[in-house]
């Protein structure tokens, strides 16, 4: 049966991402059951709260025209080059680098989940929302509970914020409170829990990014974040030119 794809981010054609496995390392859960899991996930759990249904189909190689959910070992993998596009062939792409996620303590499945959810939500990795003061967030969905996990059937998914997370309103005193991510451990909009971040664009300085506890920015640090969809937003906002001549190296 011919994939039924989005020829574009059109929200009106239920996206097919295809989730290949070009890493040689364990990832401590098996694949098949990995993909039916997020899938189940996305259905029964996440899509019921932001309306962006996918789905999900295993191949051993990536499909133009199609979302891909893609594992490599890390960022330098041999014959990997072209998936280091934040795009591929002009489509969403999420990546989940097996080997600096292991190194950090990571567990594949949550990582996986955090980049698919947030892929969803934001497929080319490039909205923003206005904060309090003044500032403008990344509208990332896992990035501020990054650290908190769902135990989902036996396999480990990650917390996600609800778009009330987002709402600037319920900031004012005496406004309603509402839940703000599935775990309800977030208790306001644009609280950053501990083991969370977000990038945050100030009225002057460009993007940084604030960290929910100093333990999360030391562990952050020493990471290796490289071609995470993130990086690219943080480089593309601060300078297009440049981001655009690096794109084409890879
Ligand atoms: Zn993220």
């Amino acid at each position: 049966m011919p994939i039924k794809h989005a020829p574009d981010f059109n929200r009106d054609v239920v996206p097919t991402v295809v989730c290949v496995n070009k890493s040689t390392l364990d990832l401590e859960v098996d694949f098949d059951r990995l993909v039916r899991a997020l899938q189940r996930f996305l259905d029964e759990v996440f899509v019921p709260v932001w309306g962006t249904p996918a789905k999900l189909v295993k191949s051993k190689d990536p499909k133009p025209g199609c979302w891909h959910l893609v594992f490599l070992d890390d960022a330098d993998q041999k014959g990997t080059s072209s998936f280091h596009d934040i795009t591929y062939s002009g489509m969403p792409i999420a990546k989940v680098f097996v080997r600096p996620a292991k190194k950090s303590g990571e567990v594949i499945s949550v990582t996986a989940c955090h980049e698919l959810l947030e892929m969803l939500v934001d497929p080319s990795a490039a909205l923003w929302t206005d904060g309090p003061r003044g500032t403008v967030w990344a509208y990332e969905v896992c990035d501020v509970v990054e650290d908190d996990k769902i135990d989902f059937n036996g396999i480990q998914m990650s917390d996600f914020v609800y778009p009330a997370y987002f709402d600037m309103f319920r900031l004012k005193r005496g406004a309603k409170s509402t839940q703000y991510d599935y775990l309800k451990k977030v208790k306001r909009p644009f609280q950053i829990l501990d083991g969370g971040y977000s990038d945050i664009h100030k009225k002057r300085g460009g993007v940084t990014t604030k960290w929910g506890s100093p333990e999360k920015k030391k562990h952050f640090q020493e990471e290796d974040r490289r071609y995470h969809r993130s990086q690219f937003r943080r480089k593309r906002h601060k300078s297009r030119g440049r981001q655009k001549s690096r794109r084409n190296e890879t």
